[in-house]
C-alpha cells in the first residue's frame, strides 16, 4: 500500500479514463496551490519565520496536492494536472529546473535555501550577504507574477530537478491518472531577461531543447502517456523568429518519444494564425482557449490531421462566472464530429478561487451565478459526458444550468436604470475639465499657497498589527463600531499631528479605515458582494480576494467624505481626498462578462466622479484618484492598445472632471513602465501624477522629461518596499536627477507608493530625510 492507504498505481481513483479508450476526458491546465484554507500560504509564512521545518512544510504542500487531486477526480475529472503545484512559482521551478540559477545564489547549499532566496532574496534567509531576488512581473494579463529568469550569454543548462517527474510518481502511487504540466521551453525562454553581453534569450534554444529531451524520456519512463506543455508566448504579439523557435523545438521534442503524446497548450488569446504552421509539428494534441478566442476553433478543424486531439478550453479559467453550457455542448458536440476532443478549462484554474460552496455570506440570488474551480470542474465533467452518452444523459442539468442564466439575464439586481441612463448619458462636456492645465495650475497656487516642491506621501501610513488587531475585533464583534472609529480617530489624528510636525506640506489621512484600496470601495458600491474564501495566488504566499463586480455600479452614499472632513479639520494644511481610480477598481476586481468591461469601467467611475464632487463640496482642495493598474489593463496584442487606452483614459477623466479649475486632481501609478503609454497618461490631465521611480534612479523619468510632459509631477524620491532608510543626500540626489528632465515648477516630492506595509520607525525618519531634501532644494535655487 501507498502512504495514504492507497494501492500503489492502482487506477480505481479514475473515473473513466482508460489508456488509449477513445472516450472524450475531462481534463486540466492546473489547479490552485494554496489548499482550501491557504494551508500552503500559512506553512510558507511559518517556514520564513522558523516556526516550523522543512519536513513539516513539505508534509503540508504533499498534503495539499493530495487534497487538489482528490477535489478535482470527485468533481469529475478523468486526468488530473501534476506538476501545476509550486512552493512559489512554475517559472521560478522551470529556471531551477533547467539549471538556470545566476551565479550568486550558487553558494548557497540548501536547495530549498537557494530557490527561496531566488524568489524572496537572501535577507529572508538570514543571511548577511545581500542577494538580489529574481525580479517579479505580471503573468502576461492575470494578476499572478511570476519571477523573471536571468540568462547570460553562452549559458548551458542541464537537467537539475525531477520535480516533474516526482509530482507525477506522486499522483500515479496515490492513484490518479495525471498529466505533467510544463512550461513550454520558448515560453521560459521569452519570459526571461539576458543579462550582460549580445545576445537574446532565445539564442539559447539549443542548449534548452536536451534538457526537455531528457525530463520528457523521464517522464515516459515513469508511465506518463501525454504531458501538457504551456506556451502561452503565442497569444501574444509573435515575431518570426519565435515561431521558428516553437518549429524548432517541437520537431525534435515530438520525435523524441513516440510513446509520449504531447499536448501543446496555448491561452489567453487567439493563436489562429498560427495553427497552420503548428499542425504540421510532431505533437499529439493542441489546446486553445475558446473563451478568449472561439474562432480558433473553426481555423483548428479545419487544418489539424485527423489523429490530432483537440483540447477544448470551454470553461472560463480565469472568472468567476457559470458557464453556458448548452453553448459549450453544442460546441463540443460539432467539434467531437471532426476531431477528437477533450474537455478543459480555458487556462489554468490558478486564477480561480477554489470552492464555491462554503460562500455561504453571498446573496443567494448572486450566488447561483458563480461558479469556482470545483464547479467549473464539474461543468467540464457534464459537458465530456454530453459527448460521450448523449445529452439526454445529463438534460437535467443542462436545464437546471439554462434556468439560472436566465435568471441572471433578466434579474433586476444586475440592472438599474437610472445607472443605464446616466451612463448613456455621458456627454464630451463631462470628460474634460473646464479649463486648460495652464489656466488651472495658477488658480490652483493661489489657493493653496504651496512652496516650490511641495512634499506630501502617497496616502497610506503604516497598518500597524494593532491597526489590524483592533480592524479584526471590529469584524468579529468584539469592537462596537464606536470603539472602533474612536480607534481609527486617534490614529487619524496622529498622524496628522505628526505629518505637520515633520513638515509635509499636504497631508492625508492616513487610511487607517481601509483594509484593501479596492475592498474598501467595492463594500461601498452597490453591484459588489466579497467571498470569504475566494482567494486567488498573487505571488508566492501571498493572495488577493478580488470583489466580484455582478451588477451595475453606483454609489448608496458618500464613502470618503467623512474621514477626510475629519483629518481636514483638525490642520491648516491641505489634506487629499482619497480615492481608487475606475480602472484600477475595475482591474483588481472580478467583472462581470455580461457586458463589455469598458462598461462596467464607466459605471465605476460615475460613482467615483460623485465621490470627487463631494469631497469638493466638502472643502478638500485636493483630491488623489489612484490608478495604479492602469497599465496592466493593457491587453496582450499591441493592436489592441488603443480601443482600451481610450476606454481607461476616459473613465479617468469622466471620474476626475466635475470638480472646478482651483481643485486639484492628483493621481498615483506604481510598478510600470511608462515610455510607451506616456501619451496617455498626458491625456488623463491629472494635475499632479506620482509614480515609482526611485528602483530604477528615476530613469522612469525621462519618458516624461523627452514627451515634454506637460502637468507636474512627483517622481518617487524612494522605494517604500525595503526598510532601508533613505538618506537626505540620497534623496537630494535623485531630485536633481530629476531636474535634469522636468521643470523646477513642475517638481513634487513624495515617496514611491503608500507606506502601509512599513512600520513607524522607518517611516519617520525617512520622510524627515526626504522633507529636508525638499527644503535644501528650495534654498539652493
Ligand atoms: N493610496 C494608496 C496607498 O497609499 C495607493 C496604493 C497603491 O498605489 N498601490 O496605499
Ligand atoms: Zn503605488
Amino acid at each position: 500500500e501507498g502512504p495514504f492507504g492507497i494501492e500503489p498505481g492502482s487506477d480505481r481513483r479514475c473515473n473513466t479514463y482508460k489508456k488509449g479508450s477513445r472516450m472524450t476526458i475531462a481534463t486540466n491546465l492546473g489547479f490552485s496551490r494554496m489548499g482550501i484554507n491557504r494551508e500552503t500560504k500559512k506553512a510558507l509564512e511559518r517556514y520564513w519565520a522558523n516556526k516550523i521545518t522543512t519536513n513539516e512544510l513539505l508534509e503540508v504542500t504533499g498534503q495539499v496536492r493530495q487534497e487538489a487531486w482528490e477535489l478535482q477526480r470527485r468533481a469529475g475529472l478523468d486526468v488530473v494536472p501534476c506538476n501545476d503545484f509550486s512552493l512559489y512559482d512554475h517559472v521560478l521551478d522551470t529556471a531551477v529546473m533547467v539549471g538556470a540559477v545566476p551565479e550568486r545564489f550558487e553558494k548557497i547549499d540548501d536547495d530549498l535555501d537557494r530557490y527561496f532566496a531566488m524568489a524572496r532574496g537572501s535577507r529572508c534567509i538570514g543571511d548577511k550577504t545581500n542577494l538580489a531576488a529574481l525580479e517579479m512581473t505580471k503573468w502576461f494579463d492575470t494578476n499572478y507574477h511570476y519571477l523573471v529568469p536571468e540568462f547570460y550569454e553562452g549559458q548551458q543548462f542541464r537537467l537539475s530537478s525531477m520535480k516533474p517527474v516526482e509530482e507525477y510518481l506522486e499522483a500515479k502511487q496515490l492513484g490518479y491518472q495525471a498529466r505533467p504540466v510544463l512550461v513550454g521551453p520558448v515560453t521560459f525562454l521569452s519570459l526571461g531577461k539576458s543579462k550582460g553581453g549580445q545576445f537574446e534569450p532565445l539564442d539559447l534554444l539549443d542548449s534548452l531543447i536536451p534538457v526537455y529531451e531528457e525530463l520528457l524520456s523521464k517522464l515516459h519512463l515513469a508511465g506518463a502517456d501525454w504531458v501538457r506543455i504551456d506556451e502561452p508566448c503565442l497569444a501574444m504579439d509573435t515575431d518570426e523568429r519565435t515561431m521558428e523557435a516553437i518549429e524548432q523545438a517541437y520537431s525534435r521534442l515530438g520525435a523524441v518519444n513516440p510513446g509520449l503524446k504531447i499536448m501543446f497548450t496555448t491561452y489567453f488569446g487567439s493563436i489562429g494564425s498560427h495553427i497552420e504552421r503548428l499542425s504540421k509539428l510532431p505533437f499529439a494534441g493542441l489546446h486553445l482557449d475558446l473563451v478568449r478566442a472561439p474562432e480558433d476553433l473553426e481555423i483548428a478543424l479545419k487544418t489539424i490531421r485527423p489523429d490530432f486531439t483537440l483540447s477544448l478550453g470551454l470553461v472560463d479559467g480565469r472568472n468567476v462566472w457559470r458557464t453556458d453550457l448548452e453553448h459549450a455542448v453544442d460546441v463540443a458536440i460539432e467539434a467531437s464530429k471532426h476531431a477528437k476532443i477533450e474537455i478543459a478549462p480555458s487556462c489554468s484554474l490558478l486564477h480561480s478561487p477554489i470552492d464555491l460552496e462554503g460562500e455561504t455570506g453571498i446573496d443567494l440570488n448572486v450566488r447561483e451565478w458563480l461558479a469556482f474551480s470545483k464547479q467549473k470542474i464539474e461543468e467540464l465533467a457534464i459537458i465530456a459526458k454530453t459527448v460521450n452518452s448523449g445529452r439526454s444523459s445529463v438534460q437535467d442539468k443542462i436545464d437546471e444550468n439554462r434556468a439560472i442564466l436566465d435568471r441572471r439575464a433578466h434579474s433586476e439586481l444586475t440592472f438599474d436604470p437610472d445607472v443605464r441612463k446616466r451612463s448613456g448619458l455621458i456627454g464630451h462636456d463631462m470628460l474634460n475639465r473646464q479649463s486648460a492645465f495652464h489656466v488651472r495650475k495658477p488658480l490652483q497656487h493661489e489657493k493653496l499657497g504651496l512652496p516650490e516642491f511641495p512634499t506630501t506621501t502617497i496616502g497610506s501610513f503604516p497598518q500597524t498589527d494593532e491597526v489590524r488587531k483592533k480592524r479584526a475585533e471590529f469584524e468579529s464583534g468584539k469592537l462596537s463600531h464606536d470603539e472602533y472609529h474612536s480607534y481609527l480617530k486617534e490614529r487619524t489624528t496622529e498622524a496628522i499631528r505628526w505629518q505637520e510636525e515633520v513638515g509635509l506640506d499636504v497631508l492625508v489621512h492616513g487610511e487607517f479605515e481601509r483594509k484593501d484600496m479596492v475592498e474598501h470601495f467595492g463594500e461601498l458600491l452597490k453591484g459588489f458582494v466579497f467571498s470569504k474564501n475566494g482567494w486567488v495566488q498573487s505571488y508566492g504566499s501571498r493572495c488577493v480576494k478580488p470583489p466580484i463586480i455582478y451588477g451595475d455600479v453606483s454609489r448608496r452614499q458618500p464613502m470618503t467624505t467623512a474621514w477626510t472632513r475629519f483629518a481636514q479639520a483638525l490642520t491648516d494644511r491641505p489634506v487629499k481626498g482619497m480615492l481608487t481610480g475606475p480602472v484600477t477598481i475595475l482591474q483588481w476586481s472580478f467583472v462581470r462578462d455580461d457586458q463589455p468591461r469598458s462598461e462596467t469601467c464607466r459605471q465605476i467611475a460615475l460613482a467615483i466622479r460623485d465621490e470627487v464632487v463631494d469631497l469638493e463640496a466638502g472643502g478638500a482642495g485636493i483630491v488623489q484618484i489612484d490608478e495604479p493598474a492602469l497599465r496592466e489593463g493593457l491587453p496582450l496584442r499591441k493592436k489592441d492598445w488603443p480601443v482600451y487606452l481610450r476606454w481607461a483614459v476616459d473613465a479617468f477623466r469622466l471620474a476626475s472632471s466635475g470638480v472646478r479649475d482651483e481643485t486639484q486632481i492628483h493621481t498615483h501609478m506604481c510598478y510600470c513602465e511608462f515610455n510607451d503609454i506616456i501619451d496617455s497618461i498626458a491625456e488623463l490631465d491629472a494635475d499632479v501624477i506620482s509614480i515609482e521611480t526611485s528602483r530604477s534612479q528615476m530613469e522612469l523619468l525621462s519618458a516624461f522629461g523627452e514627451f515634454s510632459y506637460p502637468n507636474d509631477i512627483g517622481p518617487g524620491v524612494y522605494d517604500i518596499h525595503s526598510p532601508r532608510i533613505p538618506t537626505q543626500d540620497e534623496i537630494e540626489t535623485l531630485l536633481r536627477k530629476a531636474l535634469e528632465v522636468l521643470r523646477n515648477d513642475q517638481i513634487w516630492v513624495n515617496p514611491d507608493c503608500g507606506l502601509k506595509t512599513r512600520r513607524w520607525d522607518e517611516v519617520k525618519p525617512a520622510l524627515a530625510a526626504m522633507v529636508a531634501a525638499a527644503r535644501a532644494l528650495r534654498k539652493s535655487l
